[in-house]
């Protein structure tokens, strides 16, 4: 599943940091997959993962419950997208590439598994680690 999110991420626009987001339902089957896309649609909000959330809850036909579903990421979701997830109530969550400056998965906070709230979703970072980073790596050597 982190494996298609980094196909994913491959496709963002240029301008945008290379971060890609897949929701999977519960047997698997790809519901929705998205971009970073803030510099493409001028939303500061336009992460990979809320952007992958809405358009999974479009179609996953439990309205804004997302309940059941696995979202993969490249990269160890913000303070955001890990509040977005929680609120959607994903059941599952695997990522790439730890993100020591902002992860609130882990590395700054760690606002999923949070004991006071009712929902927290599994939890496991660091898959197809080297790989994730290296796609951001080789994005921000570009940029220097
Ligand atoms: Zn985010």
């Amino acid at each position: 599943m982190v494996r298609t999110a980094l196909a994913v991420a491959a496709t963002a626009d240029p301008r945008d940091v290379p971060v890609g987001a897949v929701v999977f339902d519960g047997s698997g089957r790809e519901l929705a997959r998205a971009t970073n896309a803030r510099e493409a649609t001028g939303d500061p909000t336009a992460h990979a993962e809320v952007l992958a959330l809405r358009r999974a809850a479009a179609i996953h036909g439990d309205g804004w419950r997302l309940t059941g579903t696995t979202l993969a990421v490249t990269l160890e979701p913000c303070t955001m997208c890990a509040g977005a997830l929680v609120a959607a109530r994903v059941d599952r969550l695997l990522f790439g590439a730890w993100e020591p400056k902002t992860g609130a998965v882990g590395s700054l906070w760690d606002v999923v598994r949070d004991r006071r709230l009712n929902h927290r979703p599994q939890v496991r970072g660091g898959i197809l680690e080297a790989e994730c980073a290296a796609i951001l790596d080789d994005f921000f050597r570009a940029r220097r």
